[in-house]
């Protein structure tokens, strides 16, 4: 790929079979992702905050009755006036207010923003009222495989209604540079996720196995790194009451936001 000073998500675009020219298997893949890597440092980032839940939909309920939905938008609405606060970030959330917004179309508003990290809230529910603590999802590359390559399905399919031919280009290649893409996503989900579990757990009870991995719909972008947070069980009387105070969710938020923080910075020395 020539160095032209585009942006990691115009690159990824290119991935994703929107226009692969010429050349764009010249670069190793050790290479390759870190020319992508460095390309995410260059620009203004922009912060997708999703808070889970919403509408007809209030996620769990906790054992006073709180409804995830109320804790997740609370707490979104308390990191994006954090990052904000930072003159780092564009900050923009999926919702705003109690409202139900598909699974899908959250991916699709974090895309369609170009998205440089998506980060999605929720509160646990967990059948043992006795465990608690926080956790941190990402995907699982088995569980992606599928609705990635879905996704870029219809990538390219779009890319054909606009009139780029990519009939030239062997199946096979775009293939390999999607997977590319993807797995360079993934390791940068990865290294927020590992951030944000030692983040967390200087402040509060994590769960055991903090980082985990899921098949998780809104962290299936193929081009965005992004990161579930279960900000802790609402199953949980002791818990369930911290999660209702402001400023619990306050000292959830500020760690958050040292992490997103911390990502950045990594990518900008890398
Ligand atoms: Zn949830």
């Amino acid at each position: 790929m020539a160095d032209r000073g585009i942006d990691r998500r115009t690159l990824l675009r290119l991935l994703t079979g929107a226009a692969l020219g010429a050349g764009g298997l010249s670069l190793a893949p050790q290479a390759f992702a870190e020319q992508l890597t460095r390309r995410a440092a260059q620009k203004t980032h922009l912060v997708v905050i999703d808070p889970g839940h919403g509408g007809i939909d209030p996620g769990a309920i906790g054992c006073t009755g709180v409804y995830e939905k109320e804790i997740s938008l609370a707490t979104a609405h308390e990191v994006a006036r954090l990052l904000e606060a930072t003159r780092r970030y564009r900050v923009r959330l999926t919702r705003t207010s109690d409202e139900f917004v598909a699974l899908e179309d959250r991916v699709a508003f974090a895309r369609a923003a170009e998205a440089d990290l998506f980060l999605s809230v929720h509160a646990d529910a967990l059948p043992e009222p006795g465990v608690r603590g926080a956790s941190v999802y990402t995907l699982s590359e088995k569980a992606s495989d599928k609705e990635a390559a879905a996704l870029a399905a219809s990538e390219n399919k779009a890319d054909l209604v606009a009139g780029v031919d990519l009939s030239r280009h062997e199946p096979v290649v775009s293939e390999i540079l999607f997977d590319l893409a993807r797995r360079e996503t993934n390791n940068l989900s990865i290294r927020l996720a590992q951030d944000l579990v030692q983040e967390l757990g200087r402040e509060v009870r994590m769960l055991n196995n903090s980082h985990r991995s899921a098949g998780f719909v809104v962290l299936k972008a193929p081009d965005i790194p992004s990161v579930l947070v279960e900000l802790g069980c609402l199953s949980n009387r002791e818990e369930d009451g911290l999660l209702q105070q402001a400023s619990y969710r306050r000292t959830l938020a500020t760690s958050l936001v040292r992490s997103v923080n911390d990502y950045f910075d990594s990518i900008t020395r890398a």
